[in-house]
C-alpha cells in the first residue's frame, strides 16, 4: 500500500520500527542475562545469539531489499542494537556489520555488492571487522602506516593494526591502508584506500591475528600484515579516496553506538528503579530516600535528552540531511549518560552491585568503552569546537 500523506508515511515508518523493537525484544528474551554472564566469564563469543539475529534478518537491516536485506534504515538498525543492550545483552559482539555497511553500499562496485551483500544478508558471510586503528597513529588516522603497494595487478599489504574487534569471528575485513606515502600527497587525507579483505583466505598467507584481553568481553585483536596479497577487486571505490569513505561511515557508527548506550542506560535505570522500590532498609524502601531517588530521576532525564538527540541524528541520516554535529553530540551525551546511569545503578544496589550475578558490574564495564571508542570524547569536543562553533583547530 502506498501512503501519500507524509505524516501518515512517517507514522507507518515508526510503526514498523516499533514492530522491530518488539520482535528484537522477544528474541533477546531467549538469551537471558545468564547467557551473557557465562560468555563474559569464559570470554566466549555469542555464536548462537548472532546466528538467531542473522536468521531473523536483523543484521541485514541496512542492506537494501534488492540484495536480500530489509533496507529499513539507520533508525531501525539503532533500535535493534538499543534493544539488545536494554535486555542485558552486549551488541558489541555484532554491531560492526551495521556500521561498515555504509562504505560498501555507497562506494562498493555493483560487482562487489552482488558478490557480498546477499551472502551477508543471509548469514553465509560475516562482515564484522573494521580495521582502522594502528598502534603509532592512534586517533590521528591519516598517520597510519599500513601500506598497500600495487604490484602486477595485485596489492601487497604490509603493516599492523590494533584493537580490531571480532576479527576472529568475521569472514571479511574492511581495511584502511595507505596506497600513496603521506609525503607524496598534497593533503594528508589523500592517498588512503579501503579494501575488502577475505580473512579466511588471508589467515596464514600474510595475515596473523592475535587476541587482546580487555576489561570486558569484546573479542578485540591485533592484526599483522606481512606481504599479504589481495586482488585488485578487493579495492572499494577509487584508490586514494578511502579516508572520505571511512568518514562517511563514521556518522552511522556514532549514531549506532549512541543507541547502544541509550539501551544500556535504560537497563541501568530499570534495574535501579526496581531495586529501589523493593529493597527495604530502616523499615522502608530505599527509593523513598531522595539520596537514592534523585540520582535515578536525573539519569532518566539525561537519558531522555540523549535519546532525543540520537533520534534526531538518525532521522537526519535517514533523510540524507547533514548529521555530523548531531551524530557526534548523540554519541557524546549517550556514552556519558550510560556510564552515569550505571554508576547510579551500582550505588543503588549497595554491595550487591558488585556481585556478578546482578549483571550491573558487567554492563558497566561494557558501556565504559564508548567514551573512548569508536572515537574518544575529547575528539568529539574538538569537532564541535572547530566545526560547529568555529573555534581554532587544536591539532
Ligand atoms: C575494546 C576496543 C575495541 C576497538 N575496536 C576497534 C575496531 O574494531 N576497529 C578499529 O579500527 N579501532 C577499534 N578501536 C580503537 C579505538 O577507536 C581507539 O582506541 C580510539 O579511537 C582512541 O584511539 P587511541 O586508543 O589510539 O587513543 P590516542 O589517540 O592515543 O588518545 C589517547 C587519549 O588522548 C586523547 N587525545 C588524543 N589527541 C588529542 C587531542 N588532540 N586533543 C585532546 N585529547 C586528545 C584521546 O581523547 C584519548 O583520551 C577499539 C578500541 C578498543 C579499546
Amino acid at each position: 500500500m502506498q501512503v501519500r500523506n507524509p505524516k501518515a508515511r512517517k507514522g507507518r515508518a515508526m510503526d514498523v520500527i516499533e514492530e522491530v523493537r518488539k520482535s528484537v525484544s522477544r528474541l533477546c528474551a531467549e538469551f537471558p542475562n545468564e547467557y551473557w554472564r557465562e560468555l563474559d566469564a569464559g570470554r566466549g563469543y555469542p555464536r548462537e545469539f548472532v546466528r538467531a539475529l542473522t536468521d531473523a534478518g536483523f543484521l541485514a537491516t541496512l542492506i537494501p531489499e534488492a540484495y536480500g536485506g530489509s533496507g529499513l534504515g539507520l533508525m531501525a538498525a539503532g533500535v535493534i542494537l538499543e534493544e539488545i543492550a536494554r535486555s542485558g545483552g552486549h551488541p558489541g559482539a555484532c554491531h560492526a556489520q551495521m556500521y561498515t555497511m555504509g562504505t560498501l553500499l555507497r562506494h562498493g562496485s555493483e560487482a562487489q555488492k552482488q558478490a557480498y551483500l546477499p551472502q551477508i544478508a543471509d548469514g553465509r558471510l560475516r562482515l564484522q571487522a573494521f580495521g582502522v586503528t594502528e598502534p603509532a597513529a592512534g586517533t590521528d588516522t591519516t598517520s597510519i602506516a599500513t601500506f598497500a603497494e600495487k604490484r602486477d595487478g595485485r596489492y601487497v599489504i604490509n603493516g599492523q593494526k590494533v584493537w580490531i574487534s571480532r576479527a576472529e569471528h568475521s569472514d571479511l575485513l574492511l581495511l584502511l591502508a595507505r596506497t600513496t606515502p603521506r609525503n607524496e600527497v598534497a593533503r594528508k587525507t589523500e592517498g588512503l584506500s579501503v579494501f575488502l579483505v577475505d580473512i579466511r583466505e588471508a589467515l596464514g598467507n600474510g595475515l596473523t591475528i592475535r587476541p587482546i584481553e580487555t576489561m570486558m568481553n569484546h573479542h578485540t585483536t591485533e592484526m599483522f600484515f606481512d606481504d599479504l596479497e589481495v586482488s585488485e577487486d578487493a579495492l572499494v571505490g577509487e584508490e586514494g579516496k578511502g579516508f572520505r569513505y571511512i568518514l562517511d561511515g563514521m556518522n552511522a557508527e556514532r549514531i549506532l553506538i549512541a543507541f547502544e548506550c541509550i539501551g544500556d542506560a535504560k537497563f541501568f535505570i530499570e534495574r535501579a528503579t526496581n531495586y529501589a522500590n523493593d529493597r527495604q532498609v530502616f523499615g522502608g524502601p530505599i527509593g523513598q530516600n531522595q539520596g537514592i531517588q534523585f540520582p535515578i530521576a536525573r539519569a532518566y532525564a539525561d537519558m531522555r535528552a540523549a535519546e532525543l538527540m540520537t533520534h534526531e541524528a538518525a532521522r537526519r541520516f535517514d533523510t540524507g540531511e547533514h548529521c555530523g554535529a548531531e551524530a557526534n553530540m548523540a554519541k557524546l551525551l549517550a556514552s556519558e549518560v550510560s556510564w552515569r546511569a550505571g554508576d547510579t545503578c551500582l550505588q543503588t544496589h549497595g554491595g550487591y552491585g558488585f556481585a556478578k550475578a546482578f549483571d550491573i558490574e558487567r554492563k558497566l564495564r561494557e558501556t565504559r568503552l564508548y567514551q573512548v571508542a569508536p572515537v574518544s570524547t575529547n575528539l568529539i569536543l574538538a569537532y564541535l569546537g572547530e566545526h560547529v562553533l568555529g573555534l581554532p583547530r587544536s591539532f
